[in-house]
């Protein structure tokens, strides 16, 4: 048929012509697109022969308002006519940028009140990290410069986002470094509350603070809950103590919203769960739900009154600061969230997805570790929970499910980049119903029976 014809045209066309990020591109450049997308609607996703998929992850956990929004497609398209584009550089200004920056401002908590816009997350938080230490310079501490990062953390690509990445294959990628971007060894323990004689008090943020010297630096990183590292959510009290350590040694706190806001944990921001309010905030995914490219970081009134002091040109900015088109966007996405009560509804859909994880705890004995804050969950595959044996890494237990899971029509995404770690990441759109949950979950119980059945025990 004339599908098939141009599937395999575009796939022999891709296989010449494309790399694809976090792929393998000698796998790909024989084997071509395992999918290629052409139609969204609701959380499902069709290819070009019209064989559908739920979209398990909202793709790259962006799209929270689901595919299909006609209404995002009316508003870019109203925008574009009346002006695609214009720069928000030397000054100018465009209505949705301005109006998008004042929505923002009043859905964030405490006095993150000002914006500067990028086109992406990494993006982002070079930007947070360049305005921190900018920050400190104004200040008279030009010696405020190193960012502190955490173990698993996820940051993006650019080169000091991939540095504060705490994953070694991002990290490491291409030998690209800034020597300013301290990578804590630790992984998400109390020790940061002051316990030195917690085994992991020497890789922990209050550790290397004291060992650079907090004179030497400007900020500390964190996300809400790490995604991208394994969806993993910070013991009670942690994030309280990580803003306390930051006052008490005067350091700046960068909250890496990227993934966490708008909506998708249940909260409108990750940090609500824990009622701390960093000094600046990573956003970017879900403010437009992945119908345009935007992003931004969100400063105090502390860190914006100090650089709107500044009486020189500020050098720093993207061509797509400030887009027209991804701002009107934007501001129509968020009208949606709030309108369809999406950020409740990831919050009670998590509950029917936690049910669902109780469900399947209880049937696989390898199902282990379930976690889910609204829309935003995960659980780990191991051979023996009970006494914390993992699947031999030849076993690939985490791919071997996700890929179970796709031959029955769900996507979803597993994390397995270090020995003995599978696990497994759902975060579908907010818009799911409970319905819709039960048949993820159904899946996934079929999936892991075929995967128990297949794998020599
Ligand atoms: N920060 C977090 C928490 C992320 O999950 C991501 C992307 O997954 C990024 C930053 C990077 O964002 P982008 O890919 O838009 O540059």
């Amino acid at each position: 048929t004339n599908t098939e014809g141009l599937t395999s045209e575009l796939s022999d066309l891709d296989k010449k012509h494309l790399i694809h990020p976090v792929a393998v591109p000698k796998h790909h450049a024989s084997k071509g697109p395992k999918i290629i997308f052409s139609k969204g609607d609701g959380i499902n996703v069709k290819d070009l022969n019209e064989h559908t998929y739920i979209d398990g992850v909202s793709m790259l956990w962006n799209v929270n308002v689901g595919h299909g929004k006609k209404e995002l497609a009316d508003v870019a398209h109203h925008q574009m006519s009346k002006m695609a584009y214009s720069s928000t550089f030397y000054g100018y200004g465009n209505e949705p940028a301005i109006r998008l920056a004042e929505k923002i401002s009043r859905l964030t908590p405490g006095d993150l009140n000002t914006v500067f816009f990028t086109s992406g997350g990494s993006e982002s938080n070079d930007t947070a990290f360049k305005l921190s230490r900018f920050y400190w310079q104004l200040k008279g501490f030009k010696d405020k410069r190193k960012i502190i990062s955490l173990r698993r953390g996820y940051h993006g690509v650019t080169v000091s986002a991939q540095r504060a990445t705490g994953i070694d294959a991002f990290r490491n990628f291409s030998g690209s470094t800034d020597p300013d971007i301290v990578n804590a060894k630790a992984h998400l323990t109390e020790c940061e509350l002051g316990d030195k004689t917690h085994p992991e008090y020497s890789g922990c943020i209050r550790s290397v603070i004291e060992e650079l010297g907090a004179d030497k630096i400007a900020a500390v990183i964190v996300e809400p809950i790490q995604g991208a590292g394994g969806v993993h959510v910070p013991p009670e009290g942690y994030l309280k103590a990580v803003r306390a350590l930051c006052d008490e040694f005067n350091i700046l706190l960068i909250a890496d919203e990227v993934i966490c806001g708008f909506g998708r944990t249940g909260e409108m921001f990750g940090v609500s769960h824990w009622d701390i309010t960093p000094d600046l905030m990573s956003i970017a995914k879900g403010i437009t739900s992945g119908y345009a490219q935007l992003g931004g970081v969100v400063m105090n009134d502390r860190v914006a009154d100090t650089i709107k002091e500044y009486n020189d040109i500020l050098p720093h900015g993207f061509t797509y600061s400030g887009h027209p088109t991804a701002c009107a966007v934007g501001l129509k996405n968020i009208e949606i969230v709030e309108r369809e009560g999406l950020v409740k509804n990831a919050y009670k859909m998590g509950k029917e997805l936690e049910k669902g994880f109780t469900y399947l705890e209880e049937k696989h004995e390898f199902f282990t570790n379930p976690r889910t804050v609204g829309l935003l969950a995960g659980f780990d595959l191991m051979k023996d929970p009970v006494v914390n044996i993992p699947f031999d890494s030849s076993v690939q237990a985490a791919v071997s499910v996700v890929e179970e899971c796709y031959q029955r029509g769900l996507l979803i995404r597993c994390f397995d980049f270090e020995p003995g770690m599978n696990i497994v990441a759902v975060a579908p759109p907010l818009i799911i119903q409970k319905q819709e949950i039960e048949t993820i979950i159904s899946i996934l119980d079929e999936a892991m029976t075929a995967f128990s059945q297949k794998v020599k025990w």
